[in-house]
């Protein structure tokens, strides 16, 4: 079976596509699961773009979808929040007011600077920049930790002015074994988001060395989505992300269902 777990509407401020065109897409392609993950980002300080969510209509929405395509595709309603140190408080009492089925942790901002931009790594060494993204990224989960995986772990390669654009895990090792035993000891997955793929990477995030030290270290909880922002990408690189999984040692990948996970078979 197929599942994206990691889908935008317009209900995020970076896209402008209908819920309705991703549901449908998604069902033409053979996809039997699939969840909207808008983004909520409180306190994203640039001006370009909104990041806030207007949480109880994109849940109605979709709710109505749910309804609209049952017996044909299962559709979760979930979210991406852009986690800092500062929101912990906010986002528990946010997750705790609404009926969400999954809720992604990501890193967007690294001391309120979003390495998407150019001008982040002004004066910044590439490898000091994801060095501190992965600070971050830690101190983000100790400070909030109602998710239920963490995104896109290792997507700051993406942006780094660095050739190759990979992420080595033996740069970092000790950071990134201590943000995957964090993860597991909390009973939390993480994700492979194929947006890595669409990133011209050739892989996803995290790459397969993080996912393999992730189940060697005794994680088991991994979800697959494609992060599409546009009706195009619905899906894609699924077949690419199972093949990985199945090379790094997982036999499930992870649905979520009011905050559950449900095992199902890479095969
Ligand atoms: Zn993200
Ligand atoms: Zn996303």
């Amino acid at each position: 079976m197929k599942a994206d777990f990691h889908l935008h509407s317009f209900f995020s401020g970076d896209s402008d596509t209908a819920p309705e065109l991703i549901a449908e897409i998604a069902l033409q392609r053979g996809l039997s699961a699939i969840c909207f993950t808008d983004h909520y980002d409180a306190d994203y300080p640039y001006e370009d773009v909104c990041f806030e969510l207007d949480t109880k209509a994109c849940l109605e929405r979709i709710a109505g979808l749910r309804s609209a395509y049952k017996g044909r595709i299962k559709i979760g309603s979930g979210v991406e929040l852009g986690l800092q140190p500062h929101l912990g408080a906010l986002y528990r009492s946010y997750t705790g007011r609404f009926p969400f089925d999954f809720v992604i942790g990501s890193t967007h901002l690294v001391d309120g600077k979003d390495p998407y931009y150019a001008s982040f790594w002004e004066g910044c060494a590439p490898k000091d920049g994801i060095r501190r993204f992965l600070e971050v990224t830690l101190e983000n989960m100790k400070a909030f930790d109602d998710f239920d995986v963490y995104g896109h772990l290792d997507y700051i390669v993406r942006y780094a002015p660095l050739e190759p654009r990979s992420f080595f895990y033996e740069d970092y090792g000790e950071l990134m074994d201590e943000i995957l035993k964090f993860l597991i000891s909390h009973g939390k997955g993480i994700e492979v988001n194929t947006g890595g793929y669409k990133a011209g990477l050739g892989c996803p995030n995290p790459c397969p060395e993080v996912l393999r030290r992730y189940r060697e270290l005794g994680g088991e909880i991994v979800t697959m989505g494609s992060d599409a922002h546009t009706a195009e990408y619905v899906g894609s690189f699924m077949e690419e992300a199972r093949e990985i999984l199945r090379d790094c040692g997982f036999r499930y990948f992870a649905l979520f269902k009011g905050r559950k996970a449900e095992f199902v078979r890479l095969d």
